[in-house]
């Protein structure tokens, strides 16, 4: 073998030796916290009370820290705060400045690096507010927005202008008037309860506003997204969960960005959930060098249905203020729409969207398999590229005459 060969013999395990590793359910172990009692571990109140929150001690915990990290972390109090669940701490590798769970969670100075085409609302959630912590976007269903706090803080949060109150945005809902505007607008038919992450309230606190919008003879379905079970599974406790049953229809989205996040203890979590029988679905957000690879999406959304969860979104980073250093691009996304449509089951697949800036809604983006369109027939191709043709129309029509400049496939 010559030297050329051997020096480009890349270290990286083949795509399907990787794909087992990360669908491997490990624990998160215990870390620098391993002389603390299983119950204190296991208590939630103890994992928010124990929060890494300060430059001082991830400097303690991960004396690795780069200088763009030091420096984004001594800012971070300006833009979005830091905190780091011990739980979720243990899922980082200290060593590694790639670490998928390191990039979501460790500030760097990019974040205060912005582009005249960020915004801090890319969603126009603030103008499409009737009330106070009510967005009401399309037709038949609202975000109820009901804490600006989280257990962790992403730093690619979308709703960073609120959360964790780093910006003084000064976030207070209202929810009498919240549920007052859901009374008298029968049109709308789901509520989607959101923050902040809404499991940070109490069960008391919780359920007296489930129960409130559940007396709403128009509201059909309820709706959780949160990221609890992935920073703090321990919040999900059976008592919580027979509450939650008590509410029904009720799904919850949870948000899982690389299949590292699914440890046993998540797993578990999950289970208590799917067994008290809420619906579960994923959303994703598309992050460089964090899982803007087939390989990494695959093995979440694999893992994700191993864990009874149904992958439901996939989303194109909104171009928040000071997100570039974590934005893949849609080329990337479309990428990996293709290495999993057909690839895997279809159950597992997500739909792959970009949340139009300025608050135009989530439109699906999809690899293009429609090839072309007659009055009676479409050209299409299927996920190995070979191309079919279908026939449209009861009786006989006229056969498809491409126009000249179309390159007509081989038809299968
Ligand atoms: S959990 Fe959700 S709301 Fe909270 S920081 Fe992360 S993305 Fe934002």
């Amino acid at each position: 073998m010559d030297t050329d060969t051997q020096s480009t013999v890349s270290d990286e395990p083949p795509p399907a030796a990787r794909a087992n590793t990360l669908k491997q359910f490990s624990p998160a172990g215990r870390g620098f916290w391993s002389a603390v009692a299983d119950a204190d571990w296991n208590n939630w109140h103890w994992q928010l009370k124990h929060r890494i929150t300060t430059l001082e001690q991830l400097v303690r915990l991960m004396p690795t820290l780069s200088p763009a990290e030091y420096a984004g972390t001594q800012l971070a109090n300006h833009k979005l705060a830091l905190a780091i669940t011990p739980y979720f701490f243990n899922l980082i590798d200290p060593a590694d400045e790639n670490c998928p769970i390191h990039r979501q969670i460790i500030p760097r100075v990019e974040e205060t690096h912005t582009a005249a085409w960020e915004m801090s609302d890319p969603c126009g959630e603030d103008s499409h507010a009737p009330v106070p912590g009510l967005v009401h976007r399309y037709p038949d269903r609202v975000l109820f927005l009901v804490t600006d706090r989280c257990a962790s803080y992403c730093r690619y949060c979308t709703r960073s202008r609120l959360v964790s109150n780093a910006t003084g945005y000064d976030f207070h809902p209202h929810f009498d008037q919240q549920i007052a505007y859901i009374s008298e607008h029968p049109e709308v038919r789901d509520v989607l309860l959101s923050g902040g992450d809404p499991l940070l309230l109490s069960d008391e606190k919780l359920e007296h506003l489930l129960a409130q919008l559940r007396a709403i003879p128009h509201v059909e379905f309820l709706r959780i997204g949160t990221r609890i079970p992935i920073f703090l599974p321990q919040r999900i406790t059976p008592e919580l969960c027979a509450m939650l049953k008590k509410y029904h229809p009720l799904f919850l989205s949870v948000h899982t960005n690389h299949p590292r996040e699914l440890t046993t203890e998540v797993r578990e979590a999950l289970g208590r959930l799917a067994d008290a029988g809420i619906p579960l679905g994923n959303q994703s957000v598309l992050l460089k060098q964090v899982n803007d690879d087939v390989t990494v999406m695959r093995a979440l959304v694999q893992k994700l249905l191993m864990c009874r969860v149904k992958p439901y979104y996939i989303y194109q980073c909104d171009p928040i203020s000071g997100s570039a250093h974590l934005r893949a691009t849609v080329a990337k996304g479309l990428e990996i729409m293709e290495g999993l449509r057909g690839h895997t089951t279809g159950y597992a697949v997500p739909q792959y969207v970009i949340d139009a800036p300025g608050g135009g809604g989530k439109v699906p983006i999809s690899p293009e398999y429609v090839l072309s369109r007659a009055a009676d027939r479409v050209v299409i191709r299927n996920y190995e590229g070979k191309v079919f043709e279908y026939v449209e129309g009861a009786r006989p029509a006229p056969r498809y005459k491409p126009s000249e400049d179309f390159v007509v496939p081989e038809v299968v």
